[in-house]
């Protein structure tokens, strides 16, 4: 029989359970990618980071499976009639593609499968992008996790050799349906345009992601002593790639549990995060749509300044390492975990703006955007979330500054304007005499900003707000 192999957040040739399953079961099987302008079209940036990632990792794709013979095809278009009429088309009995955990996605998969199902075609979707998903890790009384930390001891405890294995799919390569190449289509051509080459160029596709892993590999060891100074190459910059696939979650996981270790623990736990954020959006799927987890801090009345949260937008709150994170986010697509810990703490609780709105910003702006992780990741600055930080607990940005990045290399890469302050004076330029700071040629609130808030006052104002919407600690 003859089958259609739907790619999405899965762009790559290897350890791939759709891809595995079709070609053992229903050869020869073609291969598609469609870029879908159900989400295309709600993008504003035409110089989109994520888009550019996509259309160089599929073009690597494509070209792989040419080397076999075969092609990807490419649809523009509404992914619910593209997919249906090429399976029409060509003919197939069936149609294989990988989970999706997002309502949206969830929503048009059964629309395609309905469309499918008119035309006696059926759909088969199958577990890819995590180790565990949905109900599989559950209490002892059958029901989901909330708190991270057991939730990891069952996720550790349920893990076998089983579930790290790859899917097998080179074998079966050749029993990919044969094609003449059709040419790949320009960005531009999608209504897109490539980002400033001037950037320093992100390793894309399969290579990229391997590339990447590989050069992660011997620093593993040391990622808990390195993960929490942004100014250190400590993380793996892997997320993109996990976010669309180029890289395979079992062969991380794998990598991390072999290894073993303190640093490969912690970043193991890292990835079981990925897992339980994924599981949570499957169980509490009103989160996608700007529910807080605990419905107690559902109406907490924050002031919601649209100039403080623009100056956050901008990198200009005059507190020096929430600027760095968010021009880094701003001119990379990136930012550091503990960064987006920082910033977005101090976009809740020190200017009094809705988590809601910076969860939207990052989701426009992060190349490794993933409504699970963000979501999950924003709930937890704001106190609102599943295992979140209690809500009196709130970051100072000084000693943050002071403690993960002591000598200022970070804000200095990011805020030239405080290029000469020293290690010392550059977490609170404020404080830096006036005579001093004519000597470094600074001037706080002319060419850097003056502090936006009173972080003290700030605070103050936060618990006030917190312990009226939400329950004493
Ligand atoms: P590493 O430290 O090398 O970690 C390896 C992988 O583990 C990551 O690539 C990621 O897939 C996973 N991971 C790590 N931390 C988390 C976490 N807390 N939750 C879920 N998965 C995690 N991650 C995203 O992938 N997409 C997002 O949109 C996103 N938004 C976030 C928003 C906020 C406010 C916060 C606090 C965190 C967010 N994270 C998000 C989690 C984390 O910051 C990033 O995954 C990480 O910084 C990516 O860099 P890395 O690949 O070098 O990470």
């Amino acid at each position: 029989s003859k089958s259609l192999v739907w790619f999405r957040r899965d762009l790559r040739d290897y350890d791939h359970a759709a891809l595995y399953h079709a070609l053992k079961h229903a050869a020869p099987a073609t291969c598609v990618f469609v870029f879908d302008t159900d989400i295309l079209d709600t993008l504003t940036n035409r110089q989109d980071k994520r888009v550019e990632f996509i259309w160089e990792s599929v073009r690597e794709l494509k070209h792989a499976l040419q080397q076999q013979g075969s092609d990807l095809l490419i649809r523009h278009g509404r992914a619910v009639e593209e997919i249906p009429k090429l399976a029409c088309a060509l003919g197939v009995e069936s149609v294989y593609c990988n989970h999706d955990y997002e309502p949206a996605c969830i929503a048009r998969d059964k629309s395609v499968q309905q469309a499918l199902a008119s035309h006696n075609i059926t759909f088969h979707s199958f577990k890819d992008q995590v180790i565990f998903e949905q109900d599989e890790i559950l209490t002892k009384s059958g029901t989901p996790f909330s708190v991270f930390t057991p939730y990891k001891n069952a996720w550790l405890r349920t893990l076998n050799d089983f579930y790290l294995q790859a899917y097998p799919v080179g074998p079966y390569l050749s029993r990919l349906a044969t094609s003449l190449p059709e040419p790949m289509p320009t960005l531009e051509s999608l209504g897109f345009e490539h980002s400033d080459p001037n950037l320093p160029a992100l390793p894309t596709g399969m290579s990229g992601g391997q590339q990447l892993c590989t050069d992660f590999r011997d620093r593993m060891q040391h990622y808990r002593d390195t993960r929490d100074f942004p100014a250190i190459k400590g993380p793996s910059y892997l997320s993109v790639h996990l976010r669309f696939g180029t890289v395979s979650i079992r062969q991380l996981a794998s990598a991390a549990y072999y290894q073993g270790g303190a640093g490969a623990e912690t970043w193991l736990s890292e990835l079981i995060w990925r897992d339980f954020y994924f599981q949570i959006l499957h169980h509490h799927p009103h989160i996608a749509h700007g529910r807080s987890f605990k419905p107690e801090f559902e109406q907490i009345p924050f002031s919601n300044d649209r100039a403080l949260f623009q100056a956050w937008c901008n990198g200009k709150t005059g507190y020096p390492l929430v600027d760095a994170a968010m021009r880094q986010l701003n001119q990379t697509g990136y930012m550091h975990n503990r960064l987006r810990m920082i910033t977005a703490s101090f976009l809740v609780k020190d200017l009094l703006v809705d988590w809601r709105w910076g969860e939207r910003y990052f989701a426009t702006h992060l190349i490794d955007f993933d409504l699970a992780a963000n979501n999950g990741g924003w709930q937890w600055a704001a106190s609102t979330g599943c295992d979140a930080q209690p809500w009196f607990r709130i970051f100072n940005p000084v000693t943050q500054s002071e403690k993960f990045d002591p000598r200022g290399k970070f804000i200095r890469k990011y805020v030239p304007e405080l290029k000469q302050c020293d290690s010392r004076e550059i977490h609170a330029p404020w404080l830096i005499p006036p005579l001093q700071q004519q000597a470094l040629k600074l001037v706080i609130g002319e060419n850097y900003p003056a502090p936006i808030v009173n972080h003290a006052l700030q605070r103050e104002r936060a618990l006030a707000l917190y312990k009226t919407a939400g329950s004493p600690p």
